[in-house]
């Protein structure tokens, strides 16, 4: 392990040098307290520190203070090594965020299984550390996943869910407009028949591709199921989501039909949210509006 011994004496420094040479640990040396602290800004700097109180220019314990100030989310264990040793001095050292204090004149071997304490301690935060990173990792994959829609990226039908009911929520408390679309392909079961369901998986995905790039920031667009999708629009009337809906129809009916060679079209049902309405209900009347568009035709917008 790295160590770092900053001593303004040198014939101390020498001595602190052999006691650590050899024994498993990559010496630091500073001859003094700005030198240490320019050494404490390199890149792999050492953190585990003997700092001598007394040096000219940045003392031992301002150096301890300063780091601990630092947010650099390293885990140091520092040693003060001083000849001053009264209880008002230690605790002074400690207080102000020191790890261990060692009144010289010191004991080598004393001082090395000293350090050696403070190597486990540097060594076991930074595999906790390491620990902690890959599990926060894993959290925000699985979180991903949980809210994502494997085949199309979208989000999938509990993250719109839970979304729908936290955003009715806010639209009735606030008396905000809130609208939903439901899309489905049309006639998609003809082309999974034709073209098989590789190219079926490819609509969708392009169609999903089409509906993210074609609805806005704020709206949240999901795979319902199958051959199904849904827009939550937040602040949106049914004027607003029908504009919406039109975009992307229009987009869907040419942009699938150059990403893939197979003509596609959708038919869209709208609903905005009325006084008294649930979810169940918002969603009925979408679903409703949707199963009129197929029935005048499909590849239509129809408001419920
Ligand atoms: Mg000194």
């Amino acid at each position: 392990m790295k160590i770092l011994i900053a001593e303004d004496n040198k014939i101390s420094r020498k001595m602190l040098e052999k006691v650590f040479e050899g024994h498993e640990y990559e010496v630091f040396s500073a001859c003094d307290g700005d030198e240490a602290w320019k050494i404490l800004g390199e890149p792999e700097h050492p953190r585990l520190l003997i700092l001598d109180w007394m040096m000219p220019g940045i003392t031992g314990v301002e150096i301890v203070q300063r780091l601990r100030e630092r947010p650099d989310g390293h885990t140091y264990y520092i040693m003060i090594l001083t000849s001053l040793d009264t209880p008002a001095d230690i605790s002074f050292a400690l207080d102000g965020g020191a790890d261990e204090f060692v009144s010289k004149p010191y004991h080598a071997d004393a001082l090395r299984a000293r350090a050696n304490v403070g190597r486990r301690i540097v060594n076991l935060h930074t595999t906790l550390s390491e620990k902690m990173r890959m599990l926060e990792e894993a959290h925000a994959i699985i979180s991903h996943q949980a809210a994502t829609d494997e085949l199309t990226g979208l989000y999938n039908r509990r993250f719109f869910n839970e979304n729908l009911c936290k955003h009715l929520g806010a639209a009735i408390r606030h008396s905000f407009h809130i609208s939903v679309i439901m899309i489905d392909i049309d006639k998609f079961k003809s082309i999974n028949d034709t073209y098989g369901h590789s190219a079926g998986d490819r609509i969708l995905k392009i169609c999903a591709d089409t509906m993210r790039s074609q609805a806005r920031t704020e709206d949240i667009v999901a795979r319902w199921g199958g051959e199904e999708f849904i827009i939550l629009l937040p602040y949106t009337n049914l004027e607003g989501a029908a504009v919406v809906a039109e975009r992307i129809r229009i987009a869907l009916a040419s942009d699938c039909l150059v990403g893939s060679s197979i003509p596609v079209t959708a038919s869209f049902g709208l609903a905005e949210l009325k006084e008294g309405e649930d979810t169940e209900a918002l969603l009925r009347r979408a679903d409703r509006a949707l199963y009129r568009a197929k029935d005048e035709g499909r590849n239509r917008v129809i408001p419920g």
